[in-house]
This record gives C-alpha cells, sequence and structure tokens, in this order.
C-alpha cells in the first residue's frame, strides 16, 4: 500500500474557517477553527495559513511533504480562476483570489470549490456515500445547495453553477427569494427563509411558544422552530408541515432527475433526526416513483460535525483524482 500524503484543508464558512491536516487515507490528523465573524479577509487569510503552518509543525511535517491545498467558499465564485465573489453569509469577502493565496503561502498546488461540492466530496469519500456510483449530499441550512456525483463523478456544469437545486422552483407565485426568483425551494425551506417568516408573522404575538422558546422576535430560528414543534405548538406545527412538504417535493424532484442511490442530507437533518427525516421519508413517496425510490437510501449525512474539517481537503482529493494521482478510497489502496 501506497504511504498516505498530506493534504491541509480550509473550509470557509460565516463565523470560522476549519483548517485540517488530513491524510489521503481519511486519517484526520489534527484541525483548528479560526474566526471569520465581522472580520475582513485580510485579517482571516493570514491567521489561516499560521493556523496550517502549525498544524503541519506539530505533525512534524514540512511545506515540502504538503501534496496539495484544498479550499471551499460558499457561492458564488469564480472557480476557474479561485475568486471568492460576494457571497451573501460572507460579507466582507468580495472578489478574494483565495486559491492562489494559499497556494502562494505554502508553495503548493491548491484546489478550490464552493462548500455544497466540497461537502458532497466529503460524505461521497469519507462519509454515507462510499462505494457509490450515483448520489447527491444536500445542505439544508441557512441556503439549501448539492453536490451532485453522477456517475462516479462531480457534476459542475458549463458555468460551474450545477448543484444550485435551492433555487428550483417549486412554485411559480411563491415568495420571492434572494436570488431574485420567486418560488425557489429555499425561499420556503431554507433556514434564513423560514426564520423571517416566523419573525414577521410572530412580530405582534409576544405569547406565542416560538418567541418565548427564542427570548425575542428578533432570535426566532430554525432551531426555535423546531424545538416548539418538540412541544407540540400548533402554529409550529403547521409551519414546520408546511416546510417538510416543500423539502419533500423537491428532493422528489431531485430523486427522479439523478436516479440516485443515496440521498445524504447534511446540517438541519443532523441536528433534527426523526423530527425531520419521518416526515421527509412519508412525504416524498408523493413525488418519486416507487420503483427507484426503493432503490434509494436517503439517510442523515454520516460525518457530522467533522465536515468540515474533511471538505476543503476533499476538494483537493478529488482534483488529484481527476488528475490521477488518487484513487477513489474504494477501488485501489492509496
Ligand atoms: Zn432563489
Amino acid at each position: 500500500m501506497a504511504k498516505p500524503f498530506p493534504i491541509l484543508g480550509f473550509d470557509v464558512g460565516g463565523t470560522k474557517v476549519a483548517v485540517s491536516l488530513v491524510l489521503s487515507d481519511g486519517t484526520l490528523v489534527s484541525s483548528i477553527r479560526v474566526p471569520n465573524k465581522e472580520r475582513e479577509p485580510d485579517d482571516v487569510l493570514p491567521a489561516m495559513v499560521s493556523a496550517g503552518k502549525s498544524l503541519l509543525a506539530d505533525a512534524g511535517l514540512n511545506r515540502e511533504d504538503l501534496k496539495a491545498v484544498g479550499v471551499c467558499t460558499p457561492s458564488p465564485l469564480d472557480f476557474k480562476k479561485g475568486i471568492v465573489m460576494a457571497p451573501s453569509n460572507l460579507k466582507k469577502w468580495k472578489h478574494v483570489p483565495i486559491r492562489d493565496y494559499l497556494a502562494d503561502a505554502f508553495g503548493s498546488r491548491a484546489f478550490f470549490d464552493n462548500d455544497s461540492n466540497a461537502s458532497g466530496l466529503a460524505e461521497w469519500f469519507f462519509g454515507s456515500g462510499v462505494g457509490a456510483e450515483d448520489m447527491l449530499y444536500i445542505s439544508i441550512s441557512t441556503g439549501i445547495g448539492a453536490g451532485v456525483i453522477s456517475n462516479g463523478r462531480l457534476m459542475r456544469g458549463v458555468t460551474c453553477d450545477g448543484g444550485e437545486v435551492g433555487h428550483m422552483i417549486l412554485d411559480v407565485n411563491g415568495p420571492l427569494c434572494n436570488c431574485g426568483l420567486r418560488g425557489c425551494w429555499e425561499a420556503f425551506s431554507g433556514g434564513r427563509a423560514v426564520a423571517q417568516r416566523l419573525q414577521r408573522e410572530l412580530a405582534d404575538f409576544p405569547n406565542s411558544a416560538i418567541v418565548r422558546i427564542a427570548g425575542s422576535v428578533e432570535n426566532i430560528d430554525m432551531k426555535t422552530l423546531s424545538d416548539a414543534v418538540g412541544e407540540n405548538d400548533p402554529y409550529a406545527c403547521a409551519v414546520w408541515d408546511e416546510v417538510m412538504e416543500r423539502h419533500a417535493q423537491a428532493i422528489g424532484m431531485l430523486h427522479n432527475i439523478f436516479n440516485p442511490g443515496i440521498i445524504a442530507l447534511g446540517t438541519i437533518a443532523i441536528q433534527c433526526g426523526d423530527l425531520f427525516m419521518k416526515p421527509l421519508l412519508e412525504r416524498v413517496r408523493k413525488y418519486a416513483w416507487k420503483q427507484p425510490l426503493s432503490a434509494c437510501s436517503i439517510v442523515p449525512g454520516k460525518l457530522g460535525s467533522k465536515l468540515g474539517e474533511y471538505a476543503g481537503a476533499s476538494v483537493a482529493l478529488y482534483a488529484l483524482h481527476e488528475l490521477g494521482e488518487w484513487d477513489l478510497p474504494w477501488t485501489k489502496s492509496n
């Protein structure tokens, strides 16, 4: 068996950057989180580099030992040029050439992708999708996005915007979405949209269960809603039913398009467990063909809180796989 090689991974999120040292056999050697909330990229980027260097030093590795660097950020981004454009939850990051910055800092090849693709690759290599040829990873968080593995390859599309499933329109007369379209899946069921809807509808109901749990109208989020559903609050349950129906509709549509063997769901599906999975699995049958659905496992992602630690490194591993320098973990020994 070839000796596993080290990769540094960076997963840039709205509140923190997960920096991790991962071996090509899937061993997570170590990781650090660098704060990113309300910080300028000019401050965060050097902190990311020094975190990466300290992980290498602690493991007794030099920069020459490093095979590659992988980094992921929220969309929109310029995949080909390696630039973060202006993601809505990275307000201070505008046109940042992050890939080449990291390549220069580490004197190494660096590879870049969006966080949904990166998470999909991580779940494919090391989580719920091990061995699969066709799988979807769907992140349902503030926004909704997917990493689509089809025929054993990551699907990118012509402009590398493939997988933006949160902006499939479920009802053209539905609520306005951040993206400018109307009735997107994300506008019905994304965390930000649901929180905004609840804040609007409950502004004059300070005694409602949801406001009581949140402490104030401004603090309402998906977690507050799911907690109120856990208390059987009728209003919360009615909203939850609507949100779940839209999830089932969208996931049923995706299922019929891609015919995957696995649909792995991130974030809220992991946080809420059965409260989320049970109504989804019941309702999705209305929207998907029975026979292919019976061949598909719809499950919460396996990597859980470790997903961010694997996401950035998985971007680099996939790029090396495409270059013929790394075999998928289940095909040959690496
Ligand atoms: Zn949209």
